[in-house]
């Protein structure tokens, strides 16, 4: 047999989604394994969007939509978006896509030549290099300062006449840390006097704790070249919809639009009726789901901290980036193994060192999964 593509033997499994389907194997298998590998929320869709969705499916929405979405989510989301994130944006600037990670899929497509170079900020999310590879870019990666967790002018020296897009994304996952406006406006600046692309990926905007957060594309001109990612999954717990979108200057949602209808054609018909609820409906879901996370972030960290682990700083998100002795693969692998704890190593985030655990957990699980680490250490 001839051999496969090469390009995608060259692109690596996602650790994330690895240790969560190892996690759930050992939970059929009868163990009972605490999963705080996976970044999703524990609760249920809050119930309008839900009989939004089974409305709409009633209504008969169950046929094919306008590819880009539907006249009224697109302009929920652009009124959301010059509302909140503080830029100008019309429905012709939004594209809604199977969730966010799709939506993150196409744009590298829609923007990268072969062998154009992107800026991946570590600790950095599984997918974002395999997305530019699969687009056929090239990953660069650069180092978050460990101390500060901001960015510094170290970031200019990563940049060179291939360079063509910087990914940001803050609140951050893996880490929890949220960029502040100075390390916002380097990305800002860079982009604009080196004429570069910015993805800025704000999927994790609600989940912050005493923090500000700040869209990149609300700085200066960046509204000019900034593809902002964004989605349903994390703020109104709506992982198995897979609805997410991106927002972005015409000519690139028309290049992401020809990806799109030729690949997953539109997203869900009624499951976009449910981010229409989402976005036009009552917000307090989000906000009571964010006090949730707040609560168990300031238990995990305050117990992680008096075993003795250092913490990235959590501001943001709901991972506990914790600093472990060792490696993190094989500390990793006795959380789960002796302790039945899943948690993702930092490794698969190009941190090695460093062990990510959700706190979209129970409370009740969470207090168990901080004794277990405990007794195996
Ligand atoms: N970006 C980040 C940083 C994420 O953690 C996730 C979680 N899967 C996504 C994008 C994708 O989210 P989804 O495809 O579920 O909308
Ligand atoms: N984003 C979540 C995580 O990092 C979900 C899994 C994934 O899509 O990677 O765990």
């Amino acid at each position: 047999m001839k051999p496969l593509s090469e390009k995608i033997a060259g692109v690596t499994e996602s650790a994330t989604i690895a240790i969560s389907n190892k996690a759930k194997k050992m939970q059929r298998e009868g163990i009972d394994v605490i999963s705080m590998s996976i970044g999703e929320p524990d609760f249920a869709t809050p119930q309008h969007i839900t009989d939004a969705c089974i409305d709409a499916l009633r209504r008969g929405e169950t046929h094919y939509a306008p590819s880009n979405g539907i006249p009224e989510l697109l302009s929920a989301i652009s009124d959301k978006i010059v509302r909140e994130n503080k830029f100008p944006c019309t429905p012709q600037q939004v594209i809604v896509a199977c969730g966010a990670k799709d939506a993150i899929y196409e744009a590298c497509e829609a923007v990268l030549n072969h062998g154009d170079e992107t800026i991946i900020l570590t600790p950095a999310w599984v997918s974002y290099e395999p997305c530019v590879q699969i687009a056929g870019g090239k990953a660069i990666f650069h180092e978050i300062n460990p101390k500060t967790f901001q960015l510094d002018d170290a970031l200019l020296e990563r940049v060179n006449r291939k360079t063509k897009m910087v990914i940001v994304n803050s609140p951050s996952n893996p880490t929890g840390a949220v960029f502040d406006k100075k390390s916002m406006k380097l990305v800002a600046d860079l982009c604009e006097d080196k004429d570069l692309y910015a993805m800025s990926d704000e999927i994790y905007e609600k989940m912050i704790y005493g923090k500000e957060h700040i869209s990149l594309a609300s700085l200066g001109d960046m509204a000019q070249r900034t593809i902002t990612i964004n989605g349903f999954s994390k703020a109104y717990a709506m992982t198995g919809w897979r609805l997410g979108y991106a927002v972005a200057p015409k000519e690139i949602i028309g290049e992401m639009s020809k990806v799109q209808q030729h690949s997953i054609s539109q997203a869900t018909t009624f499951a976009m009726w449910g981010g229409v609820a989402a976005l036009r409906g009552d917000q307090s879901c989000v906000e009571e789901m964010r006090r949730e996370f707040d609560k168990r972030r300031k238990y995990i960290i305050g117990e992680l901290k008096a075993m003795g682990y250092a913490t990235a700083p959590a501001e943001g998100a709901f991972y506990a980036f914790v600093r472990v002795a060792g490696d993190d693969m094989e500390v990793a692998s006795r959380w789960l193994d002796k302790g039945h704890v899943a948690a993702t190593p930092g490794s698969a985030f190009y941190a090695p060192g460093w062990i990510r655990l959700s706190y979209a957990a129970s409370m009740e699980n969470l207090r168990e999964a901080m004794a277990r680490i405990k007794r195996v250490g």
